[in-house]
């Protein structure tokens, strides 16, 4: 809901307004400054919100309903797209392709190093690895956990790469103090309590979209790690579950454009999970940047065939290269950013 106050509006008379709204209703009231008017944004169970009530005040100039219901993660209240900069000054959504890669599974020093180095050579700015895995069962490799995490900061001293890892658990954030950005799975995208302390944090968030959830359902998960006062969320487009069977699951490529529009938070693509098939990783990633994506997240492994986990969909150092320079290649054709 947005309420356009009148430019008469003093500042006492918006503070309380806005107190009396957020006793009144489950909502949390934002203003924008403008130079002719104040906007209110009311963040919340708005659905409850009284609109004849609002619009009885002598401050109100107007009020609407709006249908989108995230406000701090929409394009309407900031045009302008968010950019995110990471400690090594490598920048997410700045009109460049940002390509993250590493393994599924962080599994050892000698391949962590090795794949960092390597997908660094590719031209990589950022490197995935997982050491807390969920996984669909109880008996298949769990991760290296605080082992793994150990192991990420020692390929990132070697590489000066920044290091993208999952979290599963909010009890976990203190091991994820000097992780870079903190990844959010496709299972855990509607686990509140995760996203809120997320929200209370100041690292960059990738926030994958859930295996059945909506574009809109995607925006308000963001909404909640923003609306808690991270506003560094990035959006990840990894495929969801359709009827097709041949890929893992199905691209939803018009999720890029779509949240390019709704969105200013940068958007980007996971083509591994996506497909499950190494040979896809390629033209999926094409496509994902052709679409508009800010980045693409690809997993790479030194010897796919005795990966611990999504060796199937694992790309060899070798084949990420070629990949690379393809991705670069579209990204020039469509006058992107790219060195
Ligand atoms: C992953 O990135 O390894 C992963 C588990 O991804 P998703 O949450 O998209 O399945
Ligand atoms: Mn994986």
């Amino acid at each position: 809901m947005i309420i356009v106050l009148k430019p008469k509006c003093t500042h006492d008379q918006l503070q309380k307004f806005s107190s009396d709204l957020e006793e009144r209703f489950p909502v949390k009231v934002n203003a924008w400054f403008g130079t002719q008017s104040t906007v209110l944004g009311l963040i919340g169970d708005t659905s409850a919100v009284d609109i004849d009530y609002v619009a009885a005040q002598d401050i109100v100039e107007s009020v609407k309903r709006v249908q989108e219901p995230y406000k701090k993660a929409n394009r309407k209240f900031h045009p302008d797209n968010t950019v995110i900069t990471l400690p090594g000054g490598q920048k997410i959504g700045d009109g460049g392709i940002t390509l993250i890669a590493g393994p599924c599974s962080v599994e050892s020093e000698a391949q962590i190093c090795e794949v960092a180095g390597r997908v660094k050579q590719a031209g990589a700015q950022v490197l995935r690895g997982g050491a807390f895995k969920p996984r669909t069962s109880p008996y298949a490799f769990q991760g290296l956990k605080a082992e793994g995490l150990e192991l990420l900061r020692e390929a990132r001293k070697k590489t000066g790469l920044p290091i993208v890892t999952e979290i599963m658990s909010a009890d976990h954030l203190p091991l994820f103090k000097d992780v870079d950005i903190i990844q959010v799975g496709a299972r855990n995208m509607q686990n509140f309590e995760l996203l809120k302390e997320l929200g209370k944090t100041d690292k960059p968030i990738l926030l994958k979209r859930g295996l059945s959830s909506t574009i809109e359902e995607l925006l308000m998960s963001a909404e909640y790690i923003m609306a808690g006062g991270n506003e560094k969320v990035i959006l990840c487009e990894r495929g969801i579950r359709t009827y097709e069977t041949f890929t893992r699951n199905t691209l939803d490529i018009s999720a890029v454009p779509i949240l390019k529009k709704l969105s200013h938070l940068p958007v980007i693509v996971d083509p591994s999970h996506a497909s499950g098939i190494s040979w896809l990783v390629e033209p999926l990633a094409m496509a994902a940047v052709a679409a508009g994506a800010d980045g693409l997240i690809i997993e790479v492994h030194n010897d796919p065939a005795r990966a611990l986990s999504d060796g199937a969909q694992s790309l060899t150092p070798d084949q990420f290269d070629q990949v690379a320079k393809r991705v670069f290649q579209i990204g020039k054709a469509f006058g992107r950013k790219v060195d």
